[in-house]
């Protein structure tokens, strides 16, 4: 390792959608190893978050989309526009996008895009802006350097195991993923970094979930979604809003358990739905989670190169 060698977690968005509750981006998280980067998700603010962090589209790698709910991905088109080609310091070399592909247990699931779809119809939704910078600003062709991978579910994952496998690999990281529970949406997958400096854990949405732990099981960082489901009854939302929100997402006390069971060390809520102050959300997770909790806002840094992961901004 040398001096430089560090891993960092950027929290670029920290807000649950689509809807507009307050002043954080919506969701959206970077991995930074050794200067390069890789995202996950990419959520309503995240291409300003990016640069205001000092990313440039030069340096990623790849970007990881737990699911195609539109709060994770409603800001990948402009992420894309915003960072390609050498006049904005953007990807002029293939960058990877790995997410989910087609539902396939959606009853019109084939015809309803997967991540393929997604970028696919995006580069023909802005094919005359694409084309014309390619000859008016001698930008490389966008359609050549987006190498987009669809999450291929390995046979465990089918049945009731649902043990981490590899998705991708490099010289600076392994990322493995399982199957989160994110009812109706499928699939909806959680990720793991694995790097020279440590270890962190993206819940992806899900409700309390027994594969999450696995997945994380000695994280150094777990960023776990929490939604609070108080605020929604208080505010009068009507029983089938609240109910979605019951299964498929976790309350703060829920995402403290997964990373007790778990063994993490440091646990960062994020994806927060409803308000509440950084004091409840915090306080409700500590009833059952003994290790360090951070509640999340945009922008935030977090180093692996130390061996506690310290908050450094
Ligand atoms: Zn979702």
């Amino acid at each position: 390792m040398n001096i430089s060698s560090s891993t960092e977690l950027i929290t670029l968005g920290t807000a649950a959608g689509p809807a507009i509750r307050g002043k954080e981006n919506g969701m959206a998280s970077a991995v930074v190893v050794d200067g390069k980067h890789y995202l996950v998700d990419f959520g309503l603010g995240c291409v300003r978050a990016a640069h205001q962090a000092g990313l440039r589209g030069q340096d990623l790698v790849a970007g990881f989309i737990t699911h195609l709910h539109s709060d994770h991905v409603g800001e990948l088109p402009a992420y894309l526009m915003w960072n390609w080609g050498a006049p904005v310091d953007g990807f002029t070399t293939p960058v990877g996008l790995y997410g989910p592909g087609k539902d396939p247990n959606h009853v019109r699931g084939q015809q309803l895009a997967g991540t393929r779809e997604l970028v696919d119809h995006t580069l023909k939704a802005f094919s005359y802006d694409l084309d014309i910078r390619v000859t008016d600003e001698a930008r490389p062709v966008m359609n050549t350097l987006l190498d987009v991978q669809e999450i291929t579910l390995p046979a465990a994952a089918e049945g009731s195991g649902n043990r981490p496998f590899i998705i991708y690999e490099d010289d600076r990281v392994t990322v493995r993923a399982v199957l989160v529970e994110h009812p109706p949406v499928f699939p909806a997958f959680a990720f793991r970094f694995d790097t020279a400096h440590g270890s962190m854990t993206f819940s992806g949405d899900t409700a309390e979930c027994d594969a999450l732990i696995e997945l994380a099981r000695g994280s150094d960082i777990l960023v776990h979604e929490a939604v609070n489901l108080e605020f929604f009854t208080a505010m009068g939302f009507s029983p089938t809003f609240i109910n979605h929100q019951r299964e498929s997402h976790t309350p703060p006390e829920g995402a403290g358990r997964v990373a007790q069971a778990a063994g993490v060390k440091h646990l960062v809520l994020s994806h927060l739905a409803g308000v509440a102050t950084p004091e409840e959300w915090k306080q409700r997770a500590e009833t059952s989670f003994a290790g360090q909790v951070t509640v999340a806002s945009s922008g935030q840094r977090f180093a692996l190169n130390t061996l506690a992961a310290d908050v450094v901004g």
